[in-house]
């Protein structure tokens, strides 16, 4: 892809969230791309990584100004754009700002990228106009991440989280219900309630494990994780487990300024709210759904 392109280059994957957002492709890609339970960015046919120059994510700006003149909050992908670097992202921030009065402009970000930035840079980001990271916490629990291979430790999370607070970004965590498996589910929940409840981010949203074969429709390979649970060393979580799960994490949190929310399709429940004001209404509405006949719950 060259500068000269004529539409802009779109991120393969966004938050739910962001579906109203202007979308900026500053990554090709995960980088790291090594995490047991994902294998999407292949899955969906992006297998490499790759950094694209400032001019051509600048053209991109300039094509979506003619395309969504008035787009009022902006997304910047793939995986972990700020792979391109602390000043090119500050500068593509700056300009797409510059040309796009946007109230909030967000990105996915890898913990371990943030870590290197160090506070400095993060402060410029912050600067340069981001006011929201999506981050992959998946797990409090260290030895789950490790298995997991997510290259991340709820030590560096938790510094992360602050340096984060420090600039003044907030903090949208991913959690991803049944990564423990049936053997290390309650550690896996105990543990993602102490980094949230030392953490204190805006938003907590959840997920469940997605478990893709190399039969859903889409070209790719499948869930690298299947090769675990074929060797017998990962037994995944039932739908009820999962439930669980979301049910017990909720009840383990504090009375945090935290909105939480299952706000993708694959899960069971669809609970919503903050936590220090609806957390009773979601475990009532969790409870109604596993006191329902197994057959009834689809
Ligand atoms: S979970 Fe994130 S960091 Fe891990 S492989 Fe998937 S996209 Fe990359």
């Amino acid at each position: 892809m060259t500068a000269r392109n004529h539409l802009p280059e779109m991120p393969v994957i966004r938050p739910p969230s962001e579906w109203r957002s202007l979308l900026v492709r500053l990554t090709r890609g995960c980088k790291w791309n090594r995490c047991r339970f994902c294998g999407i960015y292949p899955h969906l046919g992006a297998p490499d990584f790759s950094v694209r120059t400032v001019d051509e994510v600048k053209h991109d700006i300039d094509l979506l100004s003619r395309l969504r003149p008035r787009a009022e909050t902006a997304f910047f992908g793939d995986a972990d754009p700020l792979e391109i670097g602390p000043e090119p992202f500050c500068e593509i921030a700056g300009y797409l700002r510059r040309i796009f009065p946007v109230k909030r402009l967000t990105c996915y970000a890898r913990a371990s990228t943030l870590f290197r930035f160090g506070q400095e840079s993060i402060t410029a980001l912050a600067r340069a106009g981001l006011n929201r990271v999506h981050l992959g916490l998946e797990s409090g629990d260290a030895s789950i991440l490790r298995f997991h291979r997510k290259g991340q430790s709820p030590a560096m999370v938790k510094k992360v989280a602050a340096r984060l607070k420090e600039a003044g970004i907030e903090i949208s965590f991913y959690v991803l219900l049944g990564l423990g498996g049936r053997d290390h589910w309650q550690e896996h929940i105990a543990a993602t309630a102490r980094v949230i409840n030392e953490t204190k981010p805006q938003f907590v949203r959840l997920r469940r494990l997605w478990l893709y074969g190399d039969d859903s429709g889409i070209a790719g390979a499948e869930c690298p994780l299947w090769q675990e649970i074929r060797a017998g060393t990962f037994v995944p979580q039932s739908p009820e487990g999962t439930v669980r799960e979301l049910r017990l994490l909720l009840a383990s949190v504090d009375d945090l300024a935290t909105f939480v929310a299952c706000d993708h399709e694959n899960n069971y429940v669809h609970v919503s709210g903050m936590l220090n004001e609806d957390r009773k209404e979601m475990l009532a509405e969790i409870d109604s759904f596993l006191a329902l006949p197994a057959a009834e719950r689809d």
